[in-house]
């Protein structure tokens, strides 16, 4: 359940003001801070607000998430003016993945297709044959000619999907998110000794030991609708923390339990994540700062792994 403040309600209204006003819409990933959820015009993982930012009629997007995700709704919507509320909400896993890196690795192995994670910055993503998210990489892995395939950057994921497309060869990129890396196989097993009669759902970018352990292994909007139906009363959650809001808006009458980890920001919780606050919302509203400008070559050649993988899904 969220509390909102009275500082919160008239920020809101503001918000509210704002985006009647100049056509604006509010674009939220859920692992944003439940309040920004709960204002949001859509919600969704990093396909489903992919493919809003290219449906919608409105003049500005103003996307509460991190920065290749504001990036990725610009490449899609060039003529449309995108805000990112916080330019330092970044993602460490896309920063792993060098364009220069990126480019020896593709030197190295010329007849690889090189399938780039969405998790990765503008420039990295022009080096892309296409682009995947968690929920289809493996169909659009399985649905590419190539045999071999350098997977980026996200190494977990990477073996994830290499697991079920057997028939092809990866070489894997040695990235990986630092809150789902932190989340061990031992944390997952000490809960589900509280909680015997619990099903436990992780994401692919956890650790290979605590994918092995896991009931469910899936997207965060798979890990959604998973969750809220599965037959138990407990669900115990391996990705980030700003889910449980969602879950608990979508199916109140479960029991959802993230676990807690020994470093980082305490639980699976993305610190960059959390950078985006409703004041920054408002703030880019009134002054249309921090606009995500991109030069126009890397759009054009960002562009074109993107929309393959669109046509692929
Ligand atoms: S949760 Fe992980 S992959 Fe997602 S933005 Fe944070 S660091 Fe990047």
């Amino acid at each position: 359940m969220s509390i909102t403040t009275i500082e919160q309600k008239d920020l809101i209204k503001k918000i509210d003001e704002l985006r009647k006003k100049k056509n604006a819409i509010l674009l939220a990933h859920y692992y944003q801070r439940g309040e920004i959820q709960d204002i949001a015009d859509v919600v969704g993982d990093s396909l489903e607000l992919a493919r809003k930012a290219q449906q919608t009629n409105a003049d500005i997007i103003v996307f509460a998430g991190v920065r290749f995700m504001a990036e990725t709704a610009k490449i899609l919507n060039p003529e449309k003016k995108v805000l990112h509320p916080n330019p330092e909400s970044g993602c460490p896993m896309a920063d792993m993945a060098t364009y220069e890196g990126v480019k020896k690795l593709k030197e190295q192995y010329p007849d690889a297709a090189v399938v780039a994670y969405v998790n990765t910055n503008a420039d990295v993503k022009t080096l892309a044959d296409v682009i995947v998210t968690s929920r289809n990489a493996v169909k659009v892995v399985k649905a590419l000619p190539e045999d071999k395939i350098i997977f980026i950057p996200d190494q977990f994921l990477g073996s994830f999907i290499a697991k079920q497309v057997p028939e092809k060869e990866f070489i894997l990129w040695k990235g990986f998110c630092p809150p789902h890396f932190n989340l061990s196989k031992e944390q997952l097993l000490q809960l589900k000794k509280q909680y015997p009669n619990a099903k436990i759902a992780v994401h692919p970018e956890c650790n290979t030991d605590t994918v092995e352990i896991a009931d469910f292994v899936g997207s965060t909007s798979q890990i959604i609708k998973y969750a809220t139906t599965c037959d138990t009363d407990t669900v115990i959650i391996g990705t980030e923390v700003g889910l449980k809001h969602w879950l608990e808006k979508l199916n109140p009458n479960k029991n959802y339990v993230f676990p807690q980890t020994a470093d980082y920001c305490g639980t699976v919780h993305c610190c960059d994540m959390k950078k985006n606050t409703l004041d920054k919302i408002l703030s880019v509203l009134e002054s249309e700062e921090n606009e995500i400008i991109l030069p126009e070559d890397i759009m054009e050649k960002a562009k074109k792994p993107l929309e393959r993988m669109l046509q692929i899904v």
